[in-house]
């Protein structure tokens, strides 16, 4: 089938075979099906959805576009979670080196910025010297000495879903569920973990806004992964506004330190601790209560911080950042969303608060873009919280006064006041979706 067929039939709204649809992906690989045309089947799908049987076919394909690792080979159990993006998410830098403290190896291949939500990888890379895009020989040594590693997609494994992910940040396709599904699930089988965690957040500023569609999403990929063998559980968290404070690169690896130290947000480290729990129940290591309470000792004790030091060091990262985020990159402006009258914070929007810093050059406009790690929030208050005239809401951190100055404009629209307290929302982990 030519390529504009294979793409018509899927706007039409009807099936295409295992094998014309791997065709099709697989001639993006070789060269005989251009960026445009992935583009254009990537919108069809986001309207169209795939059936359970293309669903399949187009995981299998993205892990098949590489090579897949084992680690079920008699050494501690190898676990992983991956989140389906939110604003302010910076759990994983956390999460890794809390598991490879707690006894468990965790191999971790993250991903870049996507559309509204930040990245694992472009928070690591704002460690000067950083490296995320390790061989698989030196990301297999790092974790065995380690206990963690973190890398990107590679090369080497699942290179299928790095090229889709670029396409997809630029061209509005990835609140789509299929593709959430497959491109998270594939790289997670290809990892060759015996546990997997996922974080699908559900909120103003998740992909995902309806907490029943997640619920729904949560269920494709716990079915989805445990088709691959891989068994998975998935927790449902709130993402109306954005986790802990920092959005934004560099300010987020300084408030990832935090919580490794013990201190930081609550709403982080709860967040951090509930998917970590998950984890370690996954690799049948203890239950969940018993696990909550050691990995909150971890962070207090500094182990985990220990972990990451070790951690950015093998990776080729400055050590010293740990100890001391002011030697993180730091923006040359910085200026303050102060409230233009008092009352109560009602509403921070995630989503608006991730495209201003997008937009600050903290994420992508195009694919390939670099982004600035040093740009982006703090977000200085909580909904609910009483605020008085004047009061800094917001910190930006921005290249220049002209980007502060835009910044500024979207916030006012993001971040909402009202003279009585807002309805008390939900709780933050809302619910857990479980295999078979
Ligand atoms: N994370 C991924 O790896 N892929 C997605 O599509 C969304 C979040």
């Amino acid at each position: 089938m030519l390529p504009a067929e294979v793409i018509e039939r899927k706007r039409d709204g009807r099936d295409l075979s295992a094998g014309e649809l791997a065709a099709f992906l697989e001639g993006f690989l070789s060269g005989s099906v251009a960026d445009y045309q992935i583009a254009a089947f990537l919108m069809a799908v986001y309207y169209q959805g795939l059936s359970p049987e293309e669903l399949e076919a187009f995981t299998r394909t993205i892990i098949e576009s590489g090579a897949c690792l084992d680690f079920r080979d008699g050494g501690p159990p190898a676990v992983d979670k991956h989140s389906t993006g939110g604003v302010g998410d910076k759990v994983s830098l956390i999460l890794a080196p809390l598991l490879a403290e707690y006894g468990l190896r965790v191999p971790m291949m993250s991903g870049r910025g996507l559309g509204h939500t930040g990245g694992t990888l472009d928070k690591l890379e704002s460690i000067p010297g950083f490296r995320t895009d390790l061989s698989l020989e030196e990301f297999k040594a790092v974790l065995g000495d380690v206990g963690c590693a973190m890398i990107g997609q590679t090369p080497e494994i699942a290179p299928l879903d790095g090229l889709l992910y670029s396409l997809r940040d630029v061209t509005a396709t990835v609140p789509a569920m299929p593709l959430i599904a497959a491109s998270i699930v594939s790289k997670k089988v290809a990892e060759g973990i015996s546990a997997l965690v996922l974080d699908v957040k559900f909120g103003r500023g998740a992909f995902l806004t309806d907490r029943y569609e997640a619920v729904r999403l949560a269920e494709i990929m716990v079915a989805l992964s445990e088709h691959f063998g891989l068994p998975a559980t998935a927790l449902l968290t709130a993402m109306d506004e954005p986790l802990g404070s920092a959005v934004g690169n560099s300010l987020e690896v300084a408030e990832a330190i935090s919580c490794l130290r013990g201190e930081g947000p609550v709403d982080l480290r709860e967040v951090t601790i509930a998917l970590s729990a998950e984890a370690v129940v996954g690799a049948g290591a203890a239950p969940a209560s018993e696990a909550a309470s050691r990995l909150a000792d971890l962070l207090d004790s500094g182990a985990a911080l220990d972990r990451f030091r070790l951690l950015t060091e093998r990776q080729g990262g400055d050590p010293a950042v740990v100890d001391d985020p002011a030697l993180l990159p730091r923006a040359p402006f910085i200026s303050e969303f102060p409230a233009a009258g008092s009352g109560f914070v009602s509403r921070i929007d995630a989503r608006e608060v991730g495209f201003a810093a997008v937009e600050l050059g903290a994420g992508r406009r195009r694919a390939g873009d670099a982004v600035d790690p040093a740009v982006g929030f703090e977000v200085l208050v909580r909904v609910g919280e009483r605020v008085s005239e004047r009061q800094s809401l917001v910190r930006i951190h921005a290249r220049s006064e002209e980007a502060a100055g835009r910044a500024l404009d979207r916030l006012e629209s993001a971040v909402a006041l009202s003279d009585s307290p807002p309805a008390p929302t939900g709780p933050l982990v809302w619910k857990r979706v479980a295999g078979r």
